[in-house]
């Protein structure tokens, strides 16, 4: 545990997070795994905790398993935001096709969620940075409501609140600087096809800079009239590509959390790191290449990155 806080930067500043904490059941080509760790502000916090300090929002049922906020906990991952309501967890079951781009859900069950408002403990509403990973816009606008002056505020979505709460979506996109959402969604949300029209009229409902993660075609990223491309890292074999969005979302923002620089330049090298800690977790199931990564591994890859990427412009 010591090399996480070790690798962290000096000056890492607190974030928060708030999204979706849940036990998955995960189905591809080759494998299942049942009843494993997931929800997008798990991937998100364990991703950023290689960098900051993060602060959790959510809610988990009695069921959760206390081994594994135990081991949030050991990773400096603030819990105080996390209740433990009586009744289960939320669950989700979700199968890849041949082509793992391509995923179908099988069940969803809120569970303890229903009904959940989240309410910040004080500590958290100073955090310079905050992260709306995937839930209800309802529950990303509540947290966003008691942060007091966030200096960078990301969001994530899904299509299902895309196509059930627009208008709530819609509100919440306007106080949201930074959105970080798949291509899929970006088409969705925008009604255009085409990816960089799709950024154009996205960039018109609120966001001034957008992230677009392609899967295995790595990541988009527009701000102003700057766009920035980046690979995703080149796997032979793709285990698992649950999280992976999460994943670079929490690498993005807690890198951006220990610098604090959010200079165009700062901003291409957390969208490097966060595609390299996306790259790690698709190698297993569920968190588990997480939960032995350390900030050494995630540095060789990143100069990987490097070379992988680098050309002579003469
Ligand atoms: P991703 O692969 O980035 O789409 O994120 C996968 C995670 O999203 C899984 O671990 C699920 O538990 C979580 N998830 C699935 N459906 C929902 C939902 N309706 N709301 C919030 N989180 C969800």
């Amino acid at each position: 545990m010591g090399e996480i806080v070790r690798g962290r930067g000096p000056g890492a500043e607190p974030l928060v997070v708030v999204g979706s904490v849940a036990i998955d059941t995960i189905e591809t080509r080759a494998d299942r795994a049942p009843e494993v760790l997931g929800g997008a502000a798990t991937y998100f916090a364990v991703a950023a905790s290689f960098f900051a300090p993060v602060r959790m929002v959510g809610v988990v049922g009695e069921d959760f398993p206390r081994a594994d906020l135990d081991w949030f906990r050991r990773r400096g991952i603030d819990l105080a935001g996390v209740e433990i309501r009586p009744g289960r967890t939320m669950r989700w079951t979700g199968r890849y096709h041949e082509d793992m781009n391509v995923r179908d859900t099988l069940s969803f069950e809120a569970n303890v969620f229903d009904g959940y408002l989240p309410t910040l403990p004080p500590a958290y509403c100073d955090a310079p940075f905050v992260f709306l990973a995937n839930i209800a816009p309802s529950l990303q606008a509540r947290v966003l409501d008691q942060m007091r002056a966030p200096r960078l505020v990301g969001a994530d979505t899904m299509n299902l609140w895309i196509e059930t709460t627009r208008d709530e979506l819609g509100a919440l996109l306007r106080r949201v600087p930074l959105l970080v959402i798949n291509d899929e969604e970006a088409r969705l949300l925008s009604g255009e096809r085409n990816v960089v029209r799709a950024a154009r009229r996205i960039l018109e409902l609120g966001p001034t800079s957008l992230m677009i993660k392609r899967g295995e075609y790595g990541v988009l990223f527009f701000s102003g009239d700057s766009v920035f491309s980046a690979p995703a890292y080149p796997l032979e074999e793709v285990f698992d590509p649950t999280g992976a969005g999460d994943t670079f979302a929490g690498g993005v923002m807690g890198y951006l959390a220990s610098t604090g620089d959010t200079s165009p330049a700062g901003i291409r090298k957390a969208i490097v790191y966060g595609s390299v800690v996306a790259s790690f977790t698709v190698e297993a199931f569920s968190l588990e290449r997480l939960r032995t990564l350390t900030r050494d591994d995630i540095e060789r890859r990143y100069r990987q990155f490097v070379s992988l990427t680098s050309f002579d412009v003469t």
